[in-house]
């Protein structure tokens, strides 16, 4: 049986990242960058007033306080996104809102809040508090100076990654291309959600897991009907899937059972298969296959074996193909709230759940067709085999995305 790591490398190893597109900034959240990016202007652009306020001269202000003001003549205003006022002259200032440029001779804002207006006198801005320079004035380039790299190749573009591409003007990126993923399940127990259950029936979950899942990877999912366990079924089901999509997941029919076609299908279409037992509960079989430069990915049937295999093998393979270089979990680290034992001889993917002291707690039955633990849980537990672990070990939990 194949370790987990040497499958992932395997894998890894054979994708190429798709090509890339010029995308407008409004269409990538969630995609991935495809070139390093420069900043190119001063963030901010002009030095400006971090608050609503006066613009003044700080030099004589130091001593200004309640029991002291200090008059001002105040001669206009800027608000935002207007130019800057007239220089400045000796005894005067200048009424400003935030985010408004300074005025020549400028070298700090007195808040509106400390300064005091006599009714008679709405022009003079008395100033009850010491005013140091560049007090409440946000910099020219404090943020970012021109020429900065703000964003990197294989970076993912987060809501803040975008923020901040937007505030330094770009408006189209180098993004690599979404894979579109194919989506089917094989079972001839199988009914699409909405149908009646006959006996011996279940109704289909796995491809609406897997959509939710290859959606967090940032790939397109196309979900097909249902594929019957029989041999041309199978083969038509994979050939239409594969006419369109760079990525095939199945779920079912990948073991060794006399209804299990997706191997045999595949390799029908020219598909070269890499067959896995891998050693990890749950999880095995896992087929890998490469038809031209689209891969199959073949998860077990049972729900548990393909999330969890879904998220262990074909979240990298997804986040590789845009790309990506980050396709680990992310990790939370946790103390054990109860006793795990793994007494087999492959990595049990515990399924636990957070709770609010920092704890892991492993839920329910851990079988690989319990869907309701999977639905409690907030990620997996790596326990390896011939394992116990008391409650308290401090451990790590691998998040669901
Ligand atoms: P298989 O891998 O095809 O042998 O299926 C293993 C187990 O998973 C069987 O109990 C199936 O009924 C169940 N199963 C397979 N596919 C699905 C699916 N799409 N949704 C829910 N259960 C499934
Ligand atoms: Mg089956």
């Amino acid at each position: 049986m194949l370790s987990l790591e040497t499958a992932r490398e395997q894998i890894l190893s054979a994708i190429r990242p798709l090509p890339a597109d010029l995308v407008p900034l409004t269409r990538t959240a969630g995609r991935w960058l495809a070139a390093d990016l420069a900043s190119p202007l001063d963030l901010p652009p002009f030095d400006n007033s971090a608050m609503d306020g006066y613009a003044v001269s700080s030099a004589g202000l130091l001593q200004a306080s309640a029991s002291k003001p200090m008059p001002l003549r105040c001669r206009g205003e800027t608000p935002a996104g207007d130019v800057p006022g007239p220089a400045l002259r000796a005894g005067e200032c200048w009424r400003i809102f935030t985010g408004a440029p300074l005025p020549a001779g400028a070298d700090a804002v007195v808040m509106q809040e400390d300064k005091r207006i006599d009714p008679a006198q709405p022009e003079t801005v008395w100033v009850q508090d010491a005013v140091r320079p560049w007090d409440n004035v946000r910099f020219r380039g404090e943020d970012l100076k021109a020429g900065a790299v703000i964003a990197r190749s294989g970076e993912r573009l987060n809501f803040a990654k975008l923020a901040v591409l937007g505030a330094v003007g770009l408006d189209k990126i180098s993004v690599t291309r979404r894979p579109v993923v194919g989506l089917l399940a094989t079972g001839n127990e199988l009914v699409e959600p909405g149908g009646e259950l006959a006996s011996g029936q279940i109704f289909e979950s796995n491809r609406l897991m897997i959509d939710a899942l290859v959606r967090t990877t940032g790939c397109e999912p196309v979900i097909y009907p249902i594929v019957r366990d029989e041999p041309d079924a199978t083969r038509n089901a994979l050939a239409e899937a594969f006419a369109r999509c760079e990525v095939v997941i199945t779920t079912g029919g990948v073991s060794v059972g006399a209804h299990d076609h997706v191997k045999a299908a595949f390799e029908n279409l020219g598909g070269q298969l890499e067959f896995w037992k891998i050693a990890i509960r749950p999880g095995k079989p896992f087929v890998w296959g490469r038809l031209r430069e689209r891969n199959l990915f073949g998860l077990p049937g049972n729900p548990v074996s393909a999330a969890v295999t879904f998220l262990l093998l074909v979240r990298p393979a997804l986040i590789r193909l845009q790309g990506g270089t980050d396709w680990n979990l992310p990790v939370t680290k946790a103390t054990l709230a109860s006793p795990v034992s793994n007494p087999g001889q492959r990595r049990h993917f515990v399924r636990v759940r957070m709770d609010e002291l920092g704890g892991a707690v492993p839920v329910g039955l851990q079988g690989s067709h319990v869907l309701s633990g999977l639905a409690e849980a907030h990620g997996l537990l790596d326990v390896p085999p011939a394992t116990n672990w008391e409650s308290g070990r401090p451990v790590e939990v691998l998040r669901f995305p």
